[in-house]
């Protein structure tokens, strides 16, 4: 599944649920805990605005009873007058996500991806509300993971260290086809450690390559749905083995 945008980018509100999907059991939504959200302004106005600056933190808990895992989300915040058909006008106050941990998965890992490559990409997810830059760099840091899972070479022959491009040139034979998505992917991430800088959109598109690459590595999936669906053609019907 691409990564949710709409969700990921939407604003929140103590009294709002938010539909984020448990990152540990997949099963449970993660809510409010009642009492827990909590912001504050520095009391210093915004540029022009004579509204301040606003802070929040809140935590959050799994629906599930069965897990019950707790997360930590922090960020900023806008107050304004908006119209009120009752009263003529009221303050509103939303608030943008900055940092969330755990976070929400934002693309499927499959559970073959080596365990160090899945904790560089909970990191992305995490870095990806409110840090682009942060999370270019842990998604590069798992290509490179990635690549060990399948003893692509490392190093030069005088011990030196392969750059990640070098690396994901030596891709031959089955996993050819991913070669193009890593070095999009390496591109994006190392956009993340240059002043030219990487966006949240580009954070997005770089999981969104990603997510297709961890299933040609670790699960063949996509790849096997091809072939069944030639041998479909090929037969002009159900195919029996
Ligand atoms: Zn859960």
């Amino acid at each position: 599944m691409p990564v949710n945008r709409t969700l990921i980018t939407a604003w929140i509100s103590p009294g709002r649920e938010t539909g984020w999907l448990c990152p540990k059991c997949s099963a449970g939504q993660l809510n409010h805990i009642k009492g827990k959200f909590q912001s504050a302004d520095d009391g210093v106005p915004v540029r022009e605005i004579e509204i301040p600056a606003l802070y929040f933190t809140a935590m959050m808990r799994c629906s599930n009873d069965e897990c019950r895992l707790a997360t930590c989300v922090s960020g900023t915040g806008f107050s304004d007058v908006v119209p009120d058909e009752s009263s003529g006008h009221r303050i509103e106050t939303l608030f943008q996500p900055k940092h969330v941990k755990p976070s929400p998965a934002l693309i499927s890992i499959p559970k073959e991806c080596p365990g160090n490559a899945r904790a560089e990409l909970e990191r992305a997810f995490t870095s990806a509300w409110g840090d682009p830059g942060a999370a270019g760099q842990h998604i590069r840091i798992a290509a490179e993971f990635m690549l060990d899972a399948l003893s692509v070479q490392k190093h030069t022959p005088s011990g030196g260290f392969l750059t990640l491009e070098a690396r994901i040139n030596l891709l031959t034979g089955e996993h050819a086809a991913s070669r193009e998505s890593m070095l999009a992917v390496k591109c994006l991430g190392n956009a993340g450690s240059h002043t030219s800088g990487i966006s949240q959109a580009d954070v997005f598109d770089a999981l969104d390559i990603l997510e297709e690459v961890l299933d040609d590595f670790f699960v063949g999936y996509r790849k096997a749905l091809r072939v069944k669906t030639a041998e479909i053609i090929a037969a002009k019907g159900p195919v029996r083995k």
